[in-house]
């Protein structure tokens, strides 16, 4: 029989498919899966216009067999099939998805179950493969025909049998080479784990032989095999069920399944979105701080699904890096793909469920503020510094965003406070929100630059991590007060008599200030009165905008 050549675009394309579109090999048999599912789909839009036609759930199903003896790998689906054309069209022709036509043809604006529509999906098989065979029954023929690759230099298709509607894919496996193995997409459980990682939620059953071997029972060293067919996918995937259906115990479960983290997530929300952009999300406020969290290896990001299938495991778009301990992961129809599925466009859509997500986790922080402080300071002590810098990085647009959600320690009764409790509580003559920093709270409380203030009854906010401060310079104000550190120049506290009062005691003191300056030459600028002493004898104070503190911190950066 003749062999039919692919067309020169196809050619070009399938090389290309081979070489570089896919970056991880084992994703061949998640676009088979796909195809198959979107198989069973068609037969299921079938049914529904077809009163003749009956569709029994348990009839439709995806079954994957692993030959190692013959190195075959094949996926029999008993989805609605392929006419001869239809292999003609459909596999002949690279880049022709009849999945996309079929969406089109039935304008199925609901037909989105339907996964494919670049037409390229099914070439990847040839990543793995030496030939391939598909041999398909169309729904209503009783004919069923062969079609056949070995990849570039074409296909032949010629007539098979078949007892059932559906289609058959053979992969005649590739032998290892020095670079590639190839050995282990005939591994029942390898082939397992990729169906779970990339395949759980297709919705109908992908079942797989599964060879078990236990000890012969009263002999010790010799075998036996047992074979039981086992359903690999879970189907119904959680963020897909109602949320009253599911316990706190499932999300954690899925938590854990799904490796986010070890530990019990502090919070969880589950996005069930349908307005703008339509999408399903279950994300994760983790309790503890990941070991590398606060390194540069550590890589934010969610799964990112399309339609129950994975596309990426982690995009890193859909979180701001101030919300980077979130966890979790999104499933859209809406998401515009391109051909490999690996490369998302960046596109509207996207920015906007990053948007919404983004939102929908700062109101979580908020009611977690509210009404669970205990669990909220938990998470603040993991993850409040990652606040603080979303404070300070990008010169403050995400001020708004972050400013509510942060704690300082507070001279009042040694508790964090929020921005919004400091200021609620200020007394009527008070100017500023004031605040002292220091390696620790016992070191700020014994800072002479505290007593002023804490005796007119002013509470103070206690900075002892290192971005504290630059956190608050950045904010500048709230609520329309200004910060003010406690060892700054003018605390707005002295009168305007205390002002002359302490020029005359400077005038008065100058000989004693000028020696103390000289003995102090080089180590401070100038040695004056101060208003601000109770019980201590002296304190050191700046002018201009740094703190001692931060100049500490500046100094101590490499530059
Ligand atoms: P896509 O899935 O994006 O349309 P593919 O390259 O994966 O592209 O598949 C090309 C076309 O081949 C599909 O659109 C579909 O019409 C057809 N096809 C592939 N696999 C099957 C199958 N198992 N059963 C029926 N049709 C199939
Ligand atoms: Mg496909």
């Amino acid at each position: 029989m003749a062999k039919k050549q692919f067309q020169a675009e196809s050619k070009r394309l399938l090389d290309m498919m081979i070489h570089s579109i896919y970056t991880q090999k084992e994703i061949f048999l998640r676009e088979l899966i796909s195809n198959a599912s979107d198989a069973i789909d068609k037969m299921y839009y079938r049914a529904l216009s077809d009163d003749t036609l009956v569709f029994n759930k348990e009839d439709y199903f995806i079954k994957i067999t692993a030959d190692k003896a013959n190195r075959t790998l094949t996926i029999t689906d008993t989805g609605i099939g392929m006419t001869p054309e239809e292999l003609e069209n459909n596999l002949g022709v690279i880049a022709k998805s009849g999945s996309l036509a079929f969406k089109n043809e039935n304008e199925l604006k609901d037909g989105h179950n339907i996964i494919g529509q670049f037409g390229v999906g099914f070439y990847s098989a040839f990543m793995v493969a030496d030939v391939v065979t598909v041999t398909s029954r169309a729904f209503g023929s009783d004919e069923a025909f062969k079609w056949e690759s070995e990849g570039a230099d074409g296909y032949t298709i010629e007539p098979a049998a078949k007892d059932s509607v559906g289609t058959k894919i053979v992969l005649k496996i590739k032998e290892n080479t020095e670079d590639d193995q190839y050995d282990e997409y005939l591994d029942e459980y390898r082939l397992r784990s990729i169906v779970k990682k990339y395949s759980d939620f297709i919705r109908y059953p992908i079942k797989m032989d599964m060879t078990s071997r236990q000890p012969k029972e009263g002999s010790d060293n010799e075998f036996e095999e047992t074979v039981e067919e086992q359903t690999l996918n879970s189907m119904v995937p959680i963020w897909r069920k109602n949320k009253s259906e599911l316990t706190d115990e499932d999300y954690e479960n899925f938590y854990n399944e799904k490796r986010y983290g070890f530990d019990k997530p502090l919070s969880h929300i589950h996005i069930k979105a349908d307005g703008a952009v339509v999408y399903n999300a279950i994300l994760f406020i983790p309790e503890n701080t990941p070991f590398d969290y606060y390194t540069k290896e550590y890589e934010k990001g969610l799964e990112l699904y399309s339609n129950g299938v994975l596309i990426m495991n982690k995009c890193g778009d859909l979180l701001p890096d101030y919300f980077s301990f979130v966890k979790g992961m999104v499933d859209s129809e809406d998401l515009s793909l391109n051909i490999s599925r690996e490369m998302l466009q960046h596109d509207r859509q996207l920015k906007l469920i990053a948007k919404n997500i983004q939102s929908k986790i700062k109101s979580q922080l908020v009611s977690l503020l509210k009404d669970e402080r205990e669990k909220y300071e938990r998470f603040y002590s993991s993850f409040g510094r990652q606040l603080k810098f979303g404070v300070y990085n990008d010169y403050g647009m995400n001020k708004e965003v972050l400013q509510d959600l942060l704690l300082f320690h507070s001279s009042k009764e040694k508790k964090l406070v929020t921005l919004d409790e400091y200021v609620s509580r200020m007394p009527e003559d008070q100017k500023y929100i004031y605040y002292a920093a220091g390696e620790s709270i016992e070191r700020i409380e014994k800072l002479p630059q505290i007593e002023v203030v804490s005796d007119k009854g002013y509470e103070i906010l206690y900075l002892t991590d290192d971005i504290d401060e630059f956190a608050l310079k950045v904010i500048m104000t709230y609520k329309e007060k200004e910060f003010k550190s406690v060892s700054s120049g003018d605390l707005g506290i002295e009168a305007d008599t205390d002002k002359e009062q302490s020029e005359s005691e400077e005038s008065a003191n100058k000989e004693l200030f000028d020696s103390m300056q000289g003995f102090l030459a080089g180590k401070v600028t100038k040695v004056k009165a101060s208003k601000r002493l109770k019980t201590h004898p002296v304190c050191l104070s700046t002018e201009g905008e740094l703190t001692i503190e931060m100049e500490k911190i500046l100094k101590a950066m490499p530059s």
